[in-house]
């Protein structure tokens, strides 16, 4: 039989595609992010089922989607005892690990399951001196997050019997907010980063969703999130960021320049003369401090493939980089995720298997967070069990079978009003072409949502001639045999994976 290949999932936690270089989002410099794509295959339309941490990781290591697996929201922990992709490895004789972010639960039924091995943050974790649990235990350790992930996984790589396949996901804690560098990378990106051309958004032409979500960098980060405090005695104190949380957002004062910022590291003082000054000083407090925890994330994924290489593993190993679903970098104004515009809905998605995988090749067909889990079993040469919903993606590795493959991507966004981000729910799908989108409002009591009662509305956009999604054409006369296709496209797609749809 031929040797099973070992399997090194490295996952990041919100870095949107636009900042990997080999995603030509010309914003930053990834070197070895990029090795994975020149020695593999990037993928451009990877898209995550529920554009938010918890619900897509359950999704790729069940393989099913969110109604199935139970994992809906933040709040709603996965059951450890339901089937999952390192239970099945496990059995077809993989050592199995995960280090770094969990994100699924805590506690006896909501801990890591099906791994021999596991060194978890809980919840969000810090990034500094974090606190790990280790099989069980609590654990305290000192430095910089996502260098500590990184070590631990080297460590646990050593230590590998060497006669037998692993399956080790590594999984970064950055760069999801409140985005702490590395010390030594604080001042990184000197010069500016173009700011882009959606940041200004009216949200006009669009459903009232867009308007109405508060993850406005203008207007809803926080003073920990840019690393700020204000002068002792302060008197534009901000909003709460949520109701009964002490975090308060950054103002945007009447009389901004009576406004002072001062910089929590190195007691830098920044003052304003416009509202406009004030966003754009915003923009790139946020969008450096993004890219600098980035930058850690890097030169730890270029230890690991030189581990790989220096111990002959590079050959037998399928690397994979992504991140558990986009991140809006400024566009239309936003940061954070949640929706299903592109920035948010696109996943980074690189593989390297130089013994099946053409070097530097790009994918355009359509993949989902949901076909990681089915992947992952195919290369190990282990079945497929049927209650997983996804599909194996080593056809599209290996090139073969584009014509049949999937067409649709399905995306549902449950936490109706979160008191956060007061993103609306929605559901749809995005073709290659277009994407349809029904915003129908309501939390049906699912915890950690909001009853609705807004109307319902539609969206379409074509992707192609709109990629910055400024224009809902759904109403639009001459798009009205495309909506109906597509609205059946959604209906059949929902009915195949049995969620229920809400618009009928
Ligand atoms: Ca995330």
């Amino acid at each position: 039989m031929k040797k099973q290949p070992n399997i090194l999932f490295i996952m990041a936690d919100d870095h949107a595609s636009k900042a990997i270089s080999s995603y030509d989002g010309g914003i930053n410099y990834t070197p070895n992010i990029d090795r994975i794509a020149n020695e593999g295959m990037r993928f451009n339309h990877c898209y995550v089922t529920n554009s938010i941490c918890t619900p897509s990781r359950a999704s790729i290591i069940t393989g099913t989607y969110n109604h199935v697996n139970a994992v809906t929201t933040l709040e709603t922990p996965i059951n450890n005892r339901i089937p999952n992709v390192a239970k099945h490895l496990k059995t077809g004789g993989y050592q199995t690990a995960i280090i770094g972010k969990w994100h699924l639960g805590e506690g006896k039924s909501h801990e890591p399951s099906g791994f021999d091995f596991w060194s978890v943050l809980p919840g969000q974790g810090e990034y500094f001196d974090p606190v790990f649990i280790e099989m069980g235990q609590e654990i305290e350790e000192k430095g910089y997050v996502t260098d500590i992930i990184t070590n631990k996984t080297l460590k646990w790589l050593k230590g590998t019997d060497n006669q037998k396949p692993f399956f080790l996901m590594c999984h970064h804690k950055a760069p999801h907010r409140e985005w702490e560098p590395h010390p030594k990378n604080r001042s990184l990106f000197e010069d500016d980063i173009v700011i882009p051309s959606t940041f200004d958004d009216d949200y006009k032409n669009r459903a009232r969703a867009a308007a109405e979500a508060k993850m406005r960098i203008k207007d809803d980060l926080t003073y920990d999130d840019l690393g700020l405090v204000q002068p002792e005695g302060g008197s534009e104190i901000g909003e709460k960021s949520r109701p009964f949380s002490n975090k308060r957002k950054i103002p945007n004062p009447k009389n901004v320049s009576a406004l002072c910022l001062i910089d929590k590291d190195t007691g830098e003082n920044f003052r304003f003369n416009t509202n406009k000054e004030l966003s754009h000083f915003k923009y790139q407090r946020y969008i450096k401090r993004y890219l600098r925890t980035i930058q850690s994330i890097d030169e730890g994924v270029g230890k690991l493939l030189d581990f790989l290489d220096e111990n002959d593993m590079s050959e037998n190993t399928l690397v994979i980089y992504t991140s558990d679903q986009g991140f809006f970098l400024g566009e239309h104004g936003w940061f954070d995720k949640r929706f299903m515009y592109e920035e948010s809905l696109q996943m980074p998605f690189l593989a390297r298997f130089p013994a099946e995988v053409e070097a530097g090749t790009v994918c355009q067909e359509i993949a989902c967070n949901v076909d990681f889990a089915p992947t992952f079993l195919d290369f190990a040469e282990l079945p497929i069990p049927t209650y997983m919903q996804g599909v194996s993606l080593r056809p599209l590795l290996n090139q073969l079978d584009l014509e049949n493959w999937q067409k649709v991507a399905y995306h549902r966004y449950w936490m109706h009003k979160d008191p956060d981000h007061n993103a609306y729910s929605h559901y749809g799908i995005r073709t290659q072409r277009y994407k349809l989108i029904y915003w129908y409002n309501d939390g049906f009591d699912l915890p950690g949502t909001n009853h609705g009662g807004e109307d319902k509305e539609w969206e379409l956009f074509d992707c192609k001639k709109d990629p910055l999604e400024l224009f809902n054409i759904y109403m639009e006369p001459e798009y009205l045999e495309i909506v109906s296709e597509l609205t059946l496209l959604l209906e059949k797609k929902m009915s195949e994976i049995g969620d229920d749809p809400a618009h009928l």
